[in-house]
């Protein structure tokens, strides 16, 4: 880079250097300043267009302003449709979980209530933790390995890593951890292990209020449970007494195909959280889905400004009014879900197992590169090719694609291609 580029570079970001905290993250690995986006695609300032496989981490699952979302929204802004109404019934609420019902709970038998937290994951999680205290009367959770779930107290409790629990600075108490499906490898049944602990009134394991789980970790790099392990656990939670909370935060909402990542196990949680794409188009929002009969709040007693959002409301209504009417979507990411397994198995195919490796469910997969440091030049470099992606895991180690589920092919193999060559130029060449 020239001084003067340098100079320029510099100037460009000055009030984010100047201002912003540190704490600032994705930000760091996507040295440029984005101005629009559209579908699979953001644009920086200087009118450069990026691929994105990022996706707001599987906040975005329909692309980027998707049109018939915006126009939902911008007809009813236009039209002083109400933004703000704490929980207020509004006609956006109402239409919202009208749809819900009939596109979602009806169809699939599920006989929830729903809960509008704070607008954020971790708000669904802390309210989810709450309940299940409340209704069993015993306090320990039940969380995995790898898991994540936020970073409130509440929910941090509940994530495995290490650098966002130092974060808390504080002990963080009442969770049991135990090794999630595949943690001590394939010959161990970590659901056998669980039912042991909870069987054995002296295994030093308190009776849990609930076990929480993924379906698919997220963040903790994309470990996949198998259907036989979920429905295992679902079974043993429902004997010992104790409630089974699925977080379907980044897994659900059509990521591994269907709308709830659950479905295809075969299994019913006792209590669902939903953020990320709920809304369809980026605006905070998040829900809970609580089994009726254990819906035993005391009105206010958790709540929130920002509980149920009118524009949120909006945008995922037409979101299940437009996605989920059909299964043609779901049919849609289990088709592109398994191109994008057989490109990634072929680029993994290329090295050695022990260096790269593919893994993920549905449109949520990902390269394992088995390294932080190679795994971040993999993703600098990509982003230098006009590709937005991020590393998760452990150790930042995988490196995770979450195109939109509605991206076209040619652009999902475009995005694979600038994947591809960033693998090779770095640890290939
Ligand atoms: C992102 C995420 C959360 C936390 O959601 P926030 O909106 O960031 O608080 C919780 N659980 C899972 C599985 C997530 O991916």
């Amino acid at each position: 880079m020239t001084d003067q580029n340098a100079r320029y570079r510099e100037e460009e970001f000055a009030i984010f250097n100047h201002l912003e905290s540190e704490v600032r993250s994705y930000a760091r690995s996507c040295p440029v300043v984005f101005a629009t986006a559209r579908g699979a695609q953001l644009f920086a300032r200087d009118g450069t267009a990026y691929l994105d496989f990022l996706m707001g981490c599987s906040s975005l699952n329909y692309g980027h302003n998707p049109p018939e979302l915006k126009a939902a929204l911008t007809d009813y802004i236009a039209s002083d449709g109400i933004t703000h109404g704490l929980d207020l019934y509004n006609e956006a609420k109402e239409s919202f979980l009208r749809e819900l019902e009939e596109t979602i709970l009806r169809p699939r038998q599920l006989d929830y209530v729903v809960q509008f937290p704070g607008p954020t994951g971790a708000n669904a999680i802390e309210a989810a933790l709450k309940l299940a205290r409340k209704v069993t009367g015993r306090s320990n959770i039940i969380a995995f390995t790898n898991g994540f779930h936020g970073l409130s107290l509440g929910a941090l409790s509940c994530t495995g890593s290490r650098f966002h629990r130092a974060a808390a600075g504080q002990l963080l108490g009442a969770v049991t951890r135990l090794p999630y499906d595949g943690y001590l490898g394939s010959a161990v049944d970590t659901a056998d292990y669980l039912d042991h602990l909870l069987s054995d009134p002296s295994s030093g394991v308190d009776l849990p209020a609930a076990v929480i789980l993924e379906t698919v970790q997220g963040e903790g790099g994309l470990n996949v449970a198998g259907p036989e392990w979920l429905r295992k656990v679902a079974a043993i939670v429902r004997t010992h007494g104790a409630l089974l909370i699925v977080d379907d935060i980044q897994a659900g909402i059509g990521r591994t195909d269907a709308f709830f990542s659950f479905e295809a196990a075969g299994f019913r949680p006792d209590i669902v959280t939903m953020a990320k794409s709920i809304s369809g188009y980026g605006l905070p929002m998040a829900v809970l889905l609580i089994d009726r009969l254990l819906d035993v709040w005391q009105p206010g007693e958790h709540t929130g400004t920002f509980r149920g959002n009118c524009h949120a409301f909006v945008t995922a209504r037409a979101a299940l009014q437009h996605f989920w009417r059909t299964d043609s979507l779901a049919a849609c990411v289990r088709e592109k879900g398994n191109l994008l397994k057989s490109r990634l198995d072929q680029i993994a195919g290329k090295y050695d197992p022990s260096r790269v490796s593919a893994k993920g469910r549905g449109m949520m997969r990902g390269i394992d590169l088995k390294s932080g440091e190679i795994a971040s030049q993999v993703v600098r470099t990509a982003f230098q090719r006009g590709l937005v992606v991020e590393a998760a895991g452990p150790k930042d180690e995988v490196v995770k694609c979450l195109p939109p589920l509605v991206i076209g092919e040619d652009q999902l193999s475009q995005g694979l291609e600038i994947l591809e060559d960033a693998i090779d130029s770095v640890i290939g060449g």
